[in-house]
């Protein structure tokens, strides 16, 4: 064999092998993953529970000094009892999706913060607000929506008071380190009557009513807390799927 025809020879088997691979990445079967399979999951109607939520109806709810509720429960909706006391799930959660409906009272009394205030705390800890925005001035990162004193919402997307409200949370919560201190901060997705009200907003830490939040570290599950703020705001449909 001549030194050319080798050369020709390589040359040729290296051409196929260029070949086989550039036809080789464009099968779409490279792409594709399998496994694992989604589980199936049937969506409800008007919001009603999906198949794998857990709802959170008024016996999974305590004081969060353990009495039993005192809030009044009228035919699946919980409304504050004035002075009562915040409320807290005997269930402890992570990462989850919250779906929760809300109610201001129709009958409008106060201003600024002190129209319909409730809340709903995530991990206990971490504040979404709940308050009668519509047409109610108060500081924009207090307001319905906000993540309290950290986040002001993108928009407002108050129904009138008396109405139902939505609020549909994805939230990752934070990661400690075992010296305690802070690996990654929680974080909130919000959607308020199916608006988004917070994009993967970065949570700075505990809701404080005065002062600059800051972590301390607490276990990876806790229970989720709503706020007696002396305001009658009623709930229903509450549901959560843990992530
Ligand atoms: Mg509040």
């Amino acid at each position: 064999m001549t030194k050319t025809r080798l050369l020709q020879g390589i040359g040729l088997v290296l051409a196929a092998v260029v070949l086989v691979r550039c036809i080789h990445a464009q099968l779409p079967s490279e792409t594709e993953v399998w496994d694992p399979e989604p589980a199936v999951v049937t969506p409800g109607r008007n919001m009603a529970p999906p198949s794998d939520a857990i709802v959170l109806g008024a016996d999974e709810w305590r004081h969060t000094d353990g009495r039993d509720l005192e809030w009044l429960v009228d035919d699946g909706v919980m409304t504050v009892a004035a002075g009562s006391g915040n409320i807290e799930t005997i269930r402890h959660f992570g990462d989850l999706q919250l779906h929760l409906e809300w109610r201001a009272p129709v009958r409008i009394e106060g201003d600024g913060q002190g129209r319909g205030n409730s809340g709903v705390f995530l991990h206990g800890l971490y504040e979404v607000q709940i308050l009668d925005s519509y047409r109610n001035r108060t500081y924009a990162n207090g307001q319905a929506a906000s993540i309290y004193k950290q986040h002001i919402p993108l928009v407002n997307a108050m129904r009138p008071p008396g109405e139902w409200q939505g609020y549909d949370i994805i939230f990752k919560a934070p990661r400690f380190a075992a010296d305690g201190s802070l690996a990654s901060p929680a974080r909130m997705t919000v959607l308020h009557n199916g608006v988004l009200v917070q994009d993967h907003a970065e949570v700075f830490g505990k809701t404080v009513y005065i002062g600059q939040p800051a972590y301390s570290a607490h276990p990876p599950k806790q229970p989720l807390m709503l706020q007696d703020h002396r305001n009658p705001v009623s709930f229903r449909n509450i549901w959560v799927r843990e992530l």
